[in-house]
């Protein structure tokens, strides 16, 4: 069996899967592949599809598959893998990561070191003791803030489309939560329903100065939308991991925003995750070609 890496996992992936058959991680032997691994930077859209002829799996490490065309792969007899559980701790710390940082002004006290300056006047800060934050999606991610949130001493709210209730969060409304929370943390997948639904609109009916965080996808948010937002300070800051596209255009709107921090879509990349998910694509080829 011939197995194509196509995106950067654990640098320890390809001696574990040799046992499977021949391992390769130049891009260019796509049409050899029987099974392809691809995390979120190769897109396995149709054409990527119909140019390996002999693909019969597709497992992505992480847990949206937003980035395949799943209908394709179906019609052409190609089963699609996900990890979807191995990544939730990771992506839940980057997003407590954001969240610690930016009324905590690490990032400022940071960067105004470097140059030179001491803003030990200028840079007030605020807790997160005591704050709502409003989950929208509280799936396996949005559960791992709402524990580690807890542990803050914040109160955690949620709104789910699909969870009526959580041991961890109390679910209410999308009204009451835009109403009450003073942070915002989105984790929704991108479906069509969440594609563009952080809009002007949503915004508006946030609490002024409120704090939005997005470790979900880029695609939720309307950027330009919520750069107006950020410059009339509807939104006081915006920390995120994700984007419209990766990365950013130059002319990307939120680039050059004082009051937005910034990650390149590393929620996931944690050593630890790359390890997790490296055990279950092991799993999940054992399961179908038998352990070897
Ligand atoms: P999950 O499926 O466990 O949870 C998603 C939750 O969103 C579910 O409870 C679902 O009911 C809810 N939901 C769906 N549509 C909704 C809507 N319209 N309104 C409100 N809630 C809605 O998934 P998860 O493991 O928690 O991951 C969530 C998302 O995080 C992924 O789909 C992916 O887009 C993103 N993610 C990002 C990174 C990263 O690197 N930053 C890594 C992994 C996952």
């Amino acid at each position: 069996m011939k197995i194509l890496i196509a995106d950067a996992f654990h640098e320890s992936l390809p001696a574990r899967l040799e046992k499977f058959g021949a391992v390769t991680t130049d891009p260019a032997r796509l049409a050899e592949a029987e099974v392809v691994l691809i995390r979120s930077k190769t897109k396995a859209t149709r054409e990527y599809i119909d140019s390996a002829p002999m693909l019969k799996m597709i497992i992505r490490g992480g847990v949206g598959l937003d980035n395949v065309d799943q209908a394709h792969a179906k019609e052409k007899g190609i089963q699609v893998f996900n990890t979807p559980a191995a990544s939730s701790v990771a992506v839940a710390e980057l997003a407590m990561a954001l969240m610690l940082a930016i009324p905590s002004r690490v990032i400022e006290g940071h960067m105004s070191m470097k140059e030179g300056k001491w803003l030990k006047k200028e840079l007030k800060r605020t807790e997160l003791y005591q704050k709502t934050l409003g989950l929208i999606g509280v799936g396996r991610i949005g559960t791992e803030v709402a524990i580690r949130a807890k542990a803050f001493g914040m109160q955690v709210i949620a709104f789910d489309k699909f969870v009526a209730a959580s041991p961890h969060a109390k679910l209410v409304s999308l009204d009451e939560l835009l109403a009450q929370a003073d942070y915002i943390s989105l984790h929704t997948p991108l479906t069509d329903e969440t594609r563009g639904m952080v809009n002007a609109a949503l915004i508006a009916r946030m609490k002024k100065g409120v704090i939005l965080i997005n470790t979900g996808r880029g695609k939720v948010i309307h950027e330009p939308d919520l750069a107006a937002a950020l410059a009339g300070g509807q939104v006081r800051a915006y920390g995120t991991d994700v984007w419209e596209s990766d990365p950013p255009p130059p002319t990307s709107p939120l680039l050059g925003a004082p009051n937005v921090f910034m990650a390149p879509h590393i929620g996931a990349s944690s050593t630890e995750n790359l390890l997790r998910i490296g055990d279950v694509i092991v799993e999940i080829l054992e399961r179908h070609y038998g352990k070897k």
